[in-house]
């Protein structure tokens, strides 16, 4: 998808598909999902369509999510999912960001690829602190050709497991595993 035709939304709650309160599947250790409503990809073969329509799914506080976290001492992280968390980046960044602060790890997927999403930093309000939230960015979209059951993490061999931190210092996407 071309950047400049990503459309921009401004969240006061987040919009989500559902919430699943511990996970082993959704990235390292026990984690609770959170799973974005509204992905403008539309990936052929999506696992999730009923996130991609913007109308759908249920509005919640970001303090409603954040109460759920704090009550699971066992998590080790939060993994925000889709749907696509970039188009409500504000909403999710300020969730990555109190999960942050709770010395948990953050795990955020998208379906555009790391180069757009730093490309779009200085043009996409909240863009820049969701993925300064973020440790591991899951990028691009899923594709159905390059689908694999073996991969961890994601479902297609071009998605990248991108280690946030690294690859800000490097000025290129640095991948783990
Ligand atoms: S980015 Fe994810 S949720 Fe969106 S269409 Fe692609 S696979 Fe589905």
């Amino acid at each position: 998808m071309n950047e400049s035709n990503i459309p921009d939304h401004k969240e006061p709650e987040l919009r989500i598909a559902g919430l699943v309160q511990e996970s082993i599947v959704d990235g390292p250790g026990l984690r609770l999902v959170v799973f974005a409503q509204g992905c403008p990809h539309r990936c052929r073969g999506c696992h999730n369509p009923h996130t991609h329509s913007y109308e759908g799914g249920i509005t919640v506080s970001i303090d409603a999510i954040t109460n759920a976290i704090i009550q699971n001492p066992l998590l080790d992280g939060v993994t925000l999912s889709g749907g696509e968390p970039f188009l409500q980046a504000e909403g999710f960044a300020e969730l990555a960001a109190r999960v942050k602060a709770m010395g948990l790890h953050v795990m955020t997927y998208t379906g555009y690829i790391y180069e757009t999403i730093v490309a779009g930093l200085n043009r996409h309000d909240g863009w820049r602190s969701l993925l300064d939230n973020t440790d591991v960015l899951v990028d691009g979209p899923f594709v159905l050709k390059q689908r694999s059951l073996s991969l961890r993490y994601r479902g297609s061999s071009n998605q990248r497991l991108i280690d946030v931190k690294q690859s800000g210092r490097a000025g290129q996407a640095i991948c783990i595993f």
